[in-house]
C-alpha cells in the first residue's frame, strides 16, 4: 500500500468528512514557502499551514536551536521546576505586550490558551466572592474546538450536535460606529452578571475574515472597562505580525485584561499556547487559602522544545529583515485588493496587514458550505498553490518569507481563476 492507502486505514482528519473526502497527498518535505509531495510536485502553502508558519517550512535556525535543546533538556514537569527557555520567553514575549501583562500561563494549543482564561476571568470574580458567570462573545466568533472555547464561539453547525451543553453566552454584533450605542445597552442589561468579554481583535478568522476597525473595538472596551467586565484578547491568529504590527494590540489603545497566543508562537513549528495576563488577575488567586488555586496544568505544559522554538521564532520575527517583509506583503496586498475590487466576480475585499480576503460571487450566499470553495480548491492545487476556502471566501495568509516574485505568482493565477469560473 502508498502512503495515501494507508492513512485512510488508519487516520482521522480534522475538518474532513471522510467518506467523500479526497485522499490525503503525502508531503515528504517542506522548504521555504513550499511543501513537496511525494511525486515530486510542490505547492506555494500560501495559507501558512492554517495560519502558523511565519518564516517558512523546516527554517534552518530553528531547527538548529530547538536541536540543540533536545539534547539538553527535552521536557520538565513544569509544577515545582523550571527553565531557562520558559524564563526566557516569557520575559521577551512580555516586554513586546501591552505594560500591563505582567504573568504567562503556559498550555498546549489555541483552544487550551482560551480554555485558561476563561477559568482564570470566572475564578477571578469567584475567589472574590462575586458571583458573575456570564460571558460575552460576539457573533460568529471562533475561539478554538474544546467545550469551552466552542461555549465562547458563535453557534453553527461545527457546535450544534453540542448545542445542548455548552453553557450560556451572551452573543453581539461586532462593533460599528453606528450600533455601538446599541451594544452598550444589550450588555448593560447584563452588565453586573457578566464576568468576562472575549474578542478576537479586528478579525474574525474562522468566520470568513470578517473586519473591523480598531476605533470601534477600543470604543466597546472602554465601555467594558468602566463597568468592571474583564476583557480576554484572542490572538491565536492575530499575534505575531499577521496584521501588520506584532500584536492586534499595537492598533489599540485600550488594554485587554488576558491575552491568548498560539498558532505563529512557535513559528509553525511546535504546538503550544500562552496565556498571559495582568497583576491584578494574578493577584486574585494569591492567598493562604489552598482553594484559590488555579488548578488547571497539561503534561506538556511549558515545553523546553516548544519554548525554544518560540524564541528562535521570535528572534526571526523581530529582525530587521523580517519587518520589512511584513511591510512589503502589506503594501502589495494593498495594491493587489484595488485591482481585486474592480474584479467583477469579486465583492467584499479586505485587508489588514498579511492577510487579504475577498468573496467570489456566486449564486448561493456566502457559507462555509458554499460548494465553489472545493471547485477552487482543486483548481489552485493544480496550479501549485495551496488555498483553502472558507466557502466561497477567498483568503491569503503567506508566510513572511514569501517574495515579491512569489506573490505575484500568486497574483496571477487568482485573476486567472477568476476569469475562468
Ligand atoms: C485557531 C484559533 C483558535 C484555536 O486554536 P487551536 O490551536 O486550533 O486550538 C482560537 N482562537 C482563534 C482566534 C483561532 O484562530
Amino acid at each position: 500500500m502508498n502512503l495515501q492507502e494507508r492513512d485512510r486505514v488508519v487516520n482521522w482528519h480534522p475538518y474532513t468528512q471522510m467518506k467523500t473526502a479526497d485522499d490525503a497527498i503525502p508531503i515528504v518535505k517542506g522548504k521555504g514557502i513550499y511543501l513537496f509531495d511525494d511525486k515530486g510536485n510542490k505547492y506555494i502553502d500560501a495559507v501558512s499551514s492554517w495560519w502558523v508558519t511565519l518564516h517558512g517550512h523546516a527554517h534552518p535556525y530553528i531547527a538548529q536551536r530547538v536541536s540543540e535543546q533536545l539534547h539538553t533538556l527535552e521536557q520538565v514537569i513544569f509544577a515545582g521546576f523550571t527553565h531557562e527557555p520558559a524564563v526566557q520567553l516569557s520575559e521577551n514575549l512580555l516586554k513586546l505586550l501591552p505594560n500591563n501583562q505582567q504573568k504567562v500561563f503556559y498550555s498546549d494549543n489555541g483552544s487550551t490558551a482560551v480554555e485558561v482564561a476563561l477559568k482564570m476571568c470566572i475564578q477571578y470574580c469567584y475567589n472574590q466572592g462575586k458571583e458573575k458567570t456570564k460571558i460575552l462573545a460576539f457573533k460568529n466568533a471562533y475561539h478554538g474546538d474544546t467545550f469551552g472555547a466552542m461555549s465562547v464561539s458563535g453557534r453553527s453547525v461545527w457546535t450544534k450536535p453540542f448545542g445542548e451543553m455548552l453553557f450560556e453566552v451572551i452573543f453581539i454584533d461586532i462593533p460599528t460606529s453606528e450600533n455601538i450605542e446599541d451594544l452598550k445597552a444589550q450588555i448593560s442589561t447584563f452588565q453586573d452578571d457578566i464576568a468576562c468579554f472575549i474578542y478576537e481583535p479586528l478579525i474574525q478568522g474562522a468566520a470568513g475574515m470578517l473586519m473591523y476597525n480598531a476605533e470601534d473595538l477600543d470604543n466597546l472596551m472602554k465601555f467594558c472597562r468602566a463597568n468592571e467586565i474583564l476583557m480576554i484578547q484572542d490572538e491565536v491568529f492575530t499575534g505575531f505580525g499577521r496584521t501588520g504590527k506584532l500584536f492586534a494590540a499595537n492598533h489599540l489603545s485600550e488594554k485587554p485584561d488576558i491575552m491568548c497566543f498560539s498558532k505563529g508562537l512557535t513559528g509553525g513549528t511546535m504546538p503550544m499556547g500562552i496565556t498571559t495576563c495582568s497583576n491584578e488577575i494574578f493577584n486574585a488567586f494569591l492567598s493562604d487559602d489552598k482553594y484559590k488555586t488555579l488548578f488547571h496544568g497539561h503534561s506538556f505544559t511549558a515545553n523546553p522544545l516548544a519554548c525554544t522554538a518560540a524564541l528562535a521564532s521570535m528572534e526571526l520575527l523581530l529582525n530587521e529583515e523580517t519587518q520589512q517583509n511584513i511591510q512589503r506583503i502589506s503594501e502589495q496586498h494593498f495594491r493587489f485588493s484595488n485591482v481585486l475590487k474592480e474584479h467583477s466576480k469579486v465583492e467584499n475585499v479586505r485587508q489588514t496587514g498579511t492577510i487579504l480576503a475577498w468573496e467570489f460571487k456566486t449564486d448561493q450566499r456566502t457559507s462555509y458550505f458554499n460548494e465553489i470553495g472545493k471547485k477552487l480548491y482543486d483548481e489552485f492545487l493544480s496550479r501549485g498553490i495551496v488555498m483553502r476556502p472558507l466557502g466561497n471566501v477567498m483568503y491569503l495568509v503567506p508566510p513572511y518569507c514569501i517574495s515579491t516574485e512569489e506573490l505575484n505568482f500568486i497574483y496571477k493565477n487568482i485573476l486567472q481563476v477568476l476569469d475562468s469560473f
